[in-house]
């Protein structure tokens, strides 16, 4: 063994002492809200594909004919040859989307954070960076390292979500706009649990009121059933990234099968009003139920209803029995979120029927009691 193994078996060792070690399981999409794991099949209480996009016919169709058409790879970085028609085409279509002027892809939303947070600093080292305590693991990546050096009159940037990942609840974004504004502040809103769930036509919270937000990102992963992300705002900011993001500038343009499936997505989510407001339906009402019961829900008002329950084990234990039951939602922990505050992280879908929401409920409540 390598010192440097040593290291790693070292880490992994620590990790399992606090109950922390992950592993990957193979799990399959087989049905509307439904997964195949081990031979088990289960109710989806976990994935983020809200809509039920990710097993939409037209987006795999358009995928597999854009990659039949336009070949499996793009063959270079967007600078060099990798620019097509349709990445253009695509982004275009992103900025109307958002209503903002420019709009530019990237190849997941947690590059895209890394990498574009990190190319902000870059311009302005003495930035001073506001974010929210639980702000997503993707976010803290672009500023690792990043050291606030406080000058009098510095630039400042505000970094947040519209829809907080582990929470389920929403920033007030209009009053961040405000806040921003008072302050000479940038911001910086992550919609990647709004975009397709929220907002006019699922635009995201920031729909109505873009132009005032100055960099809005979210990705294609999660309600939009497919894959990649996209980073939208003024031309002066995507000009900018084309020139500094070391992110965008040395990663290889993303395939046409990626933009095949974006574009049919683009098709679809805007006229999907009547499963955004099933999706919301069933949390108001699972978020009731529970409220009934004596069960938290912190402060949720989305498609994410966290039941925290507090130590890590107990929320590890309360995930395995609700599989045992056909259930599936993971328990989180820290360092995902703080000590203390170990959940069940309850995702809702358009396509679970309000049977299947009653059935985690009735055995959430059995289990909490
Ligand atoms: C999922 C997620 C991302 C990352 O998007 P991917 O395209 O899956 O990499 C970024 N920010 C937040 C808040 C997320 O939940």
């Amino acid at each position: 063994m390598t010192l440097l193994s040593q290291y790693l078996a070292d880490a992994l060792d620590r990790l399992e002492r606090h109950h922390q070690t992950r592993s990957l399981v193979a799990t399959r999409m087989s049905g509307p809200a439904r997964l195949e794991r081990q031979g088990h099949d289960l109710i989806d209480f976990s994935s983020n594909d809200y809509l039920g996009l990710a097993r939409h016919p037209l987006l795999a169709e358009r995928s597999a004919e854009w990659a039949i058409r336009h070949g499996s790879g793009s063959g270079a970085s967007r600078l060099v040859t990798g620019t097509s028609p349709e990445h253009l085409a695509i982004e275009a279509r992103i900025a109307r989307f958002k209503g903002t002027e420019a709009a530019l892809l990237f190849p997941t939303g947690w590059q895209l954070n890394a990498a574009v947070l990190a190319a902000l600093l870059k311009a302005a080292p003495g930035t001073l960076l506001f974010t929210d305590r639980l702000v997503h693991g993707r976010v803290h990546a672009g500023a690792a390292g990043h050291r606030q050096i406080r000058f009098r009159d510095g630039p400042r940037l505000i970094v947040t979500e519209s829809v907080f990942s582990m929470d389920g609840d929403r920033a007030d974004v209009e009053r961040l706009v405000r806040i921003a504004q008072a302050h000479d502040a940038f911001l910086y809103l992550d919609e990647a649990h709004a975009t397709g769930v929220l907002g006019p036509d699922g635009a995201g919270l920031s729909r109505g009121i873009t132009g005032k937000v100055d960099l809005v990102m979210g990705t294609f992963s999660k309600a939009m059933g497919c894959f990649g992300a996209y980073v939208a705002g003024s031309r002066l900011l995507i000009d900018y990234l084309v020139n500094a993001c070391g992110g965008f500038i040395f990663s290889t343009a993303p395939p046409p099968a990626m933009l095949g499936a974006i574009d049919a997505a683009l098709d679809l989510v805007p006229g999907m009003e009547a499963e955004r407001q099933r999706l919301a339906d069933h949390a108001v009402y699972l978020r009731a139920r529970l409220a009934e019961h004596g069960i938290d829900t912190g402060a949720s008002s989305t498609q994410i209803i966290p039941v925290i329950v507090g130590e890590a084990e107990r929320a590890v234990t309360l995930s395995a029995t609700l599989a045992a039951e056909g259930l599936l939602a993971s328990a989180i922990r820290p360092p995902t979120v703080p000590q203390g505050t170990s959940r069940l992280r309850i995702v809702l879908r358009a396509s679970h029927t309000r049977e299947d929401v009653d059935q985690l409920l009735h055995a959430l409540v059995r289990q909490l009691r």
